[in-house]
Formats: structure tokens, sequence, C-alpha cells
């Protein structure tokens, strides 16, 4: 016999879908069947399963090769590292729940270490322009709703998100928006074709790195007044029919992907982006959502921001909680190597960061906590691997709308195998030990 679990939270994108159900086997060991996710979340289920996924942390050995080590071990030789150093770089977090990322902020804050999340590669720009102007947003659900204009700027949701147009943002019959894909009219903006702007309504290719100047010429636009014939690629008489179109619905929305965030412009592209969506609310009601990607960065972002008062980026290194990305932010740090040793989490910064910081990775004393075997991990010292959140234990997490959810546990982890909160738990213990710090 086997039993289906239902409202399961997919732990893969921001969308963080609540409507995954799992069959488990009968002694709640392993997942038979995953229905209703898209590929990349069914994926991630099934891989929980895979039979060469390492069970206990591993050692790096002078040859290069990793050698079994316990947890004690592993905890032992964490805390070590932490205590030791004098400017630890802890970075990673997204793919955790807020409750294994408070403990690991207690951590940071007792070594003095740089706490920092995905957002530095990704919406950290957002979180500037957010803190400069402020964002009109609203929920997925109003969205489904109520939207009857979608733009997607610089994001590609049917590879990246891909229940995310199904569930929320184009085929869903809302309250106001019952007839589906046919209520709404979508707008894409991309250099390049892609997938999302085969469905669009209106397509703009505009020019590799020119989103600001179209964001700005759009501004222009709803008020009518003088552009010049061609705008980052774009005639004009374009520009005013998709502003046009904007004005005329009742309730738009503009998602934005790093294709914005982290092209030329950076943080001044999301300020237009948001400006814009104020202008349109002079002629209609519009908001506007970045669409994160691992699906507790936003989570991540907000604990920071309850327990140091900033999103990423916070060096606790004076005792006091700094804020300076570009200055405080992992990539700088490593490029001038002012960190000594670096712990990362739920993330992996050995595929996404440049090559020079990578190396700079591997040449420091390093642990990795992930459930998987990944690029970071095998360049650090020790990798720990720990239990899937959201499949092997349940812990809170933040959609891209900020809204928080709590993830579901469907089977057990392996035997001994522990969950980051158990792992990180243990840790400050120990460091507190050798801190002869008082809980
Ligand atoms: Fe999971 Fe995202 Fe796919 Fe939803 S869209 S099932 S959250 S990967």
């Amino acid at each position: 016999m086997t039993k289906t679990i239902t409202d399961v939270i997919c732990p893969f994108c921001g969308t963080l879908c609540d409507d995954i159900e799992v069959a488990v086997s009968d002694d709640g060991k392993k997942i038979l069947e995953v229905y209703n996710a898209c590929a990349i979340g069914n994926e991630k289920f099934h891989h929980a399963m895979a039979e060469d996924r390492p069970k206990r942390p591993r050692m790096q050995q002078a040859d290069g090769t990793y050698k079994e080590v316990s947890y004690d071990e592993a905890v032992e030789y964490t805390a070590q590292m932490l205590a030791k150093a004098k400017k630890p770089l802890m970075y990673g977090w997204s793919s955790t729940n807020c409750e294994a990322q408070s403990i690991g902020h207690e951590i940071a804050e007792l070594v003095g270490a740089v706490v920092d999340n995905t957002a530095a590669v990704c919406h950290g720009t957002t979180l500037i322009a957010v803190q400069d102007v402020g964002i009109p947003s609203c929920t997925l659900g109003e969205i489904k709703n109520r939207a009857d204009r979608i733009l997607f700027w610089g994001c590609n949701p049917a590879h990246a998100h891909p229940r995310h147009m199904s569930r929320y943002s184009i085929f869903p019959r809302g309250f106001f928006t019952g007839k589906g894909s046919q209520s709404r009219k979508l707008i894409v903006v991309d250099p390049r074709h892609t997938d999302t702007s085969k469905l669009a309504d209106m397509y703009y290719q505009v020019e590799q790195g020119r989103d600001y100047e179209l964001l700005q010429a759009f501004r222009t636009a709803l008020k009518g007044e003088w552009l010049p014939d061609v705008v980052a690629g774009i005639p004009k008489e374009r520009i005013y029919e998709g502003a046009e179109l904007c004005k005329s619905g009742r309730f738009g929305i503009i998602f934005f992907g790093m294709g914005v965030t982290q092209t030329l412009g950076k943080n001044h592209n999301i300020d237009a982006a948001i400006m814009l969506t104020k202008d349109l609310n002079e002629y209609t009601k519009f908001s506007i959502m970045p669409m994160r990607g691992h699906y507790n960065v936003t989570g991540s972002g907000e604990v920071l921001a309850w327990q140091f008062g900033f999103p990423y980026s916070v060096d606790l290194s004076r005792g006091y909680a700094r804020y300076n990305p570009g200055d405080t932010s992992s990539i700088d740090l490593l490029t001038r190597g002012e960190v000594d040793a670096v712990f990362t989490i739920a993330s992996d910064p050995g595929a996404h960061f440049p090559i020079s910081c990578v190396k700079k990775i591997a040449s420091l004393p390093s642990v990795a906590i992930d459930p998987h075997i990944t690029p970071t991990t095998e360049v650090s010292k020790l990798h720990v691997p720990v239990a899937f959140v959201g499949i092997e234990c349940g812990g809170n997490a933040y959609r891209m709308d900020n809204v928080p959810i709590d993830c579901r546990k469907v089977v057990d982890p392996p035997e001994g195998v522990l969950t980051d909160e158990e792992f990180l738990e243990r840790v400050l213990k120990r460091t507190r030990e050798l801190k002869g710090v008082k809980a």
C-alpha cells in the first residue's frame, strides 16, 4: 500500500508551488511518484532518492580525494574554522528554511562573519532599488485573479519558473480573469527570442544592455511626449503602442528577472522599472515583482533584515552590522582576499562565481553544506551532506511575493543524515564553547 501526501510545497524555485502530491511507500522512506510538479521540481523530489547520494560528511585529503568522517568531526572542523577565522564568509542560505538561516546568523554574529546570500549575484540590485524608491507590489493571488496586462522583462519563466504562467500569470481563470489567457495581454521584453516570448502579444527585442533607455522611453510614451525614432533598437511607434496597451488594462504587473538586474545599469534599471510602475498608476492599477530564483532567497533576505536590518551582504566583523554591497558582498571580498575562511550552505557559488573567486575558496579553509555534490562541494575542504528541506524536513520559506509558506516533510532522510538546522545547532553549541560564550 502506498499513501499520497497532498498540498506538498515544491522546494525548487521562487514560485513555491503548493499543490504538489507525492506518493510514498508504506514505510515512509521512498518517493514513488510526484504529481503536478514541473520537470525541474519533479527531478528535485526524485533526486532525494538517488542511491549514490552522499550520506556522511567527506573531508578533502592532501591528494584531492575525499575521506568519510563523522558528523561529530564535521561539527568540530566547522566550529574550529569559524572560531579561528578573523573574517569568515558565510554565504548561501537561499535553498534552506528560515529556521536554519536564523541559527546560522547567530553563529555569524558570534564569530564576526560576513553573511551573504545569493541575492548578491541576482536580485541584490532590486533590493537596493527598493531601498531607494520603494516598491508597489502585490501577491501572486492578486495577479491570478485580477491582472490583465502582464509584462515579463528580462526573464524567461517558461524555463526558469515553469508553472508560474499556468498557476498565476497567464493561463489560470481568476475571479476577474474568467477567460484565462484570453483575459490577458502578454508583453515580453528580452534581447533574445525565448519560449516565453513566443507566447507574447507584443514582443520587444531590446538591444542588449539598453533596458534603462527603453524603460525611460516607456515612461515618456505614457505621457505622449516626444521620442527619437528608435530607442534601444525599438521603433518609437511600437513603444507608444505598448504604453497604450498597458494604460488600457484594469490591472497590470511587471515581472522582471536577471536580464535587467545584472546587465548594464543594474539597480538603476530597477529604479526606472519601479518609476514606470508608479507612472502607470496615474492611469490604471499596476504592480511590479522580481522573479526570485531559489525557493527561499526571499526568506533569507527577510530573516537577515529581521535580525540585522539589511537583506544581504551583512558584515558583522566589527561587532555590529554593516551593509555596503560592492564592498561587503561576497565576490568583492573574495576578489580582494579579505576573508580567511568560507562557509557555504544551500547554494552553489562554485558554479556561479568568477573562477578567480572559486580558486580563492579552494585555497581557504572551507565547508560546504549541501545534500548534493556540486562544484562548490568539490572545491571545499569539507562537504557536509544534509537532508533536503521541503522533502525530508519541513520549515518556513518565502515565496517570490513575500508570502511565507510552511514546507512539508514527505519522507524521512537516510538514517543518520542531519538536517541543516540540526547541524547548525551543533556548530552553534560548539562555537559558543570555543568562544567561552554562554547560550
Ligand atoms: Fe517547483 Fe518552481 Fe516547478 Fe513550481 S514552478 S513545481 S516551484 S520548480
